[in-house]
């Protein structure tokens, strides 16, 4: 099967990556599905994995977490490994959480998004950049209908964090949201968030992000430091710029919450105390998510059609997808097509 590795990690302007086309279609092992990859969406961490941003946890692993696929084959199986009940000829999600212990104190008490042995797709594991790959079946997802393969690519791990990300910033019912950065994962996350009855500020560089956050229904929509019209109950960093933090954490009202989305974040300049958190304002990460996270958002997109912008991309030149991410040239989500 054609599969592509990172072969040595680096700016993506050089060749990190490799298409093989001879790699043996994997094996599933006790308790994994075997997903034949219909779509793949192409993810800002596939962009800090192929470039070394996120250390190499597997070598020349292939990308790629938000992997819409059908089932077919399973390994074998013991009670309790495939509770979803997945079949032969099933569609199923892969997201990037792929395994957890279950066992440690963060797992027993509901977070297993920080445990410290959790696995991930395409990082620890082989991922989605290719034509066939594995997934345990007690991560893997039901997909919501109504949808494209294309368009369901992009939920699964955009989608997933940037709903996970507004949690984080506990935005209250009708309150006032400022999105700084306009990619796959804010694109969603307004669409939520606007749903449920908050007002959108976006803030973002990037014309074409700009218009399609004004046709999403943003109240306003600003340059990427710019001050939003009014003061923010919550906000969220989706652009893995550290200086934005300030500007963002500014334009909190009292008691504001910002959360970060992002795995990776440039440094963040030296903060006042007065100017970005007094008056109780909050400054959060976020990392990852869990398994219920993702089926919330799953189910709350089966209720509420989300508008997905998609651009396909062959397999063949998954690497000039990367490019594009990194150099802003798209807005919405870059999906792979085998
Ligand atoms: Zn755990
Ligand atoms: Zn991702």
């Amino acid at each position: 099967m054609r599969a592509w590795h990172v072969e040595a990690p680096g700016p993506v302007t050089g060749h990190p990556l490799r298409l093989s086309t001879t790699d043996d279609v994997p094996e599933p092992g006790p308790g994994e599905l075997l997903l034949k990859v219909l779509a793949c969406g192409v993810c800002r961490t596939d962009l800090h994995v192929t470039e070394g941003d996120l250390p190499p946890h597997r070598p020349g692993v292939t990308p790629g977490h938000e992997v819409v696929g059908e089932v077919v084959a399973l390994g074998a199986n013991t009670a309790g490994e495939n509770p979803l009940g997945f079949q032969i000829g099933d569609r199923a999600g892969a997201a990037w959480l792929r395994w957890t212990d279950n066992t440690c104190k963060f797992c027993l008490r509901g977070t297993e998004n920080l445990c410290p042995n959790s696995r991930y797709t395409g990082w620890d594991a082989d991922g989605g950049y290719a034509e066939y790959m594995t997934v345990p079946a007690a991560y893997a997802h039901r997909l919501p209908g109504g949808y494209t393969d294309l368009e369901l690519a992009p939920l699964l791990c955009a989608g997933i964090i940037g709903y996970h990300a507004l949690q984080r910033a506990e935005l209250p019912p009708g309150g006032r949201l400022g999105l700084y950065g306009f990619g796959g994962s804010a694109h969603l996350a307004a669409q939520v968030a606007l749903a449920q009855g908050a007002i959108v500020h976006v803030l973002t560089r990037g014309e074409q992000a700009q218009q399609l956050a004004r046709e999403l229904g943003a109240a306003s929509v600003g340059g990427a430091a710019d001050m939003p019209p009014e003061p923010l109950d919550s906000a969220i960093l989706f652009a893995p710029v550290g200086d934005l933090v300030l500007p963002a954490l500014a334009a909190l009202d009292r008691g504001g919450t910002l959360a970060i989305a992002g795995i990776y974040l440039s440094d963040i300049p030296p903060l006042n105390y007065e100017k970005h958190l007094f008056q109780e304002r909050q400054l959060r990460s976020t990392t990852s998510n869990t398994r219920a996270d993702a089926r919330e958002f799953l189910a709350f997109a089966g209720e509420h059609k989300l508008a997905v912008t998609v651009h396909p991309y062959a397999l063949d030149v998954a690497d000039q997808a990367l490019r594009d991410l990194k150099a802003g040239r798209f807005d919405g989500a870059a999906v792979l097509t085998p």
